[in-house]
């Protein structure tokens, strides 16, 4: 059982999906928890609440874009102002945009390149130095099975999650002295609410059961047909906050139920 007990995580893209299973697992294990993300105000309430009566720990919201450098440094200030420290950075705020590339929008590709990659840069460069002072740090990135491999008309996306997987191999060399380790976490896969409102819709327009639409077109990629769970990516996460992965650092852990070894 990992202790994060007087630790504080920030989790980028904490109101909804894989962010907030990070959030959730981590308060679990004692930390306090920066939360991140768009919603409702009464939503983004409800489980900043949530978090605090769990598991007696203490969590406040940062609405800082991910686009804006400015309140990214906010978002890790509020961090140490709150709770003294920010010792768990895990950069995982990230959206998708879909078309070939000769006509991908100028918008989308700036805000996915933003959002997805720029954004853990400027989270890692603000929190880095708290981290060296106090000797200890994990820095968590979630990539995606599109840091290892592509699919097409996700020109943006495959490239900002392959641009992840390398500032991942540089921040780990450069603090693997201080004992801040940096890895990334690359799913297939994940069933958020996001993918399993796609299915209704699917489900009508090719007139096929759930059953179909999860195995023959979500999951035509992923070996296992499975879908990975928001849990076990986050139960990935606990792991690399423990002392017992402090030897790991700079790795691209697949959590993908095989797709990238085909
Ligand atoms: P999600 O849509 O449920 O969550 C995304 C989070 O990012 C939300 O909290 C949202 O509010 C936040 N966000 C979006 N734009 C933001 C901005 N400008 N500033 C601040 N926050 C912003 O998606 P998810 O499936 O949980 O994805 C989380 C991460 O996991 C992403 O980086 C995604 O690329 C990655 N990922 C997801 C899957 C999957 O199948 N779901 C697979 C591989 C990788």
């Amino acid at each position: 059982m990992v202790s994060l007990a007087g630790k504080t995580a920030v989790i980028t893209g904490s109101t909804s999906g894989i962010g907030l299973a990070y959030a959730r697992a981590m308060a679990k294990a004692g930390a306090n928890i920066v939360l991140n993300g768009m919603g409702t105000p009464a939503e983004i309430e409800k489980e900043r609440a949530g978090i605090e009566s769990d598991f007696k720990v203490k969590a406040v919201h940062s609405p800082a874009d991910m686009s804006k450098p400015a309140e990214i440094a906010q978002m890790v200030a509020l961090g140490e102002t709150s709770f003294g420290s920010v010792d768990i950075l895990v950069n995982n705020a990230g959206i998708q945009f879909v078309s070939p590339v000769e006509e991908f929008p100028l918008d989308k590709w700036d805000a996915i390149i933003a959002i997805n990659l720029s954004s853990a840069f400027h989270a890692i460069r603000a929190a880095v130095p708290g981290m060296k002072q106090r000797g200890w740090g994990r820095i968590i990135n979630t990539a995606s099975a599109h840091s290892l491999v592509a699919s097409p008309f996700k020109s943006a996306y495959v490239a900002a999650k392959h641009g992840i997987a390398g500032l991942t191999k540089t921040v780990a060399l450069e603090l693997a002295t201080h004992k801040i380790t940096c890895n990334a976490i690359s799913p297939g896969y994940v069933w958020t609410p996001l993918v399993e409102r796609q299915i209704p819709d699917t489900m009508k327009a090719r007139n096929m059961t759930k059953e179909q639409v999860i195995r023959d077109v979500m999951l035509e990629a992923q070996p296992t047909k499975e879908f990975v769970t928001v849990e076990q990516v986050a139960a990935l996460a606990l792991y690399l906050c423990s002392d017992e992965a402090s030897q790991i650092t700079g790795a691209n852990l697949s959590i993908d139920g095989g797709w990238t070894a085909e």
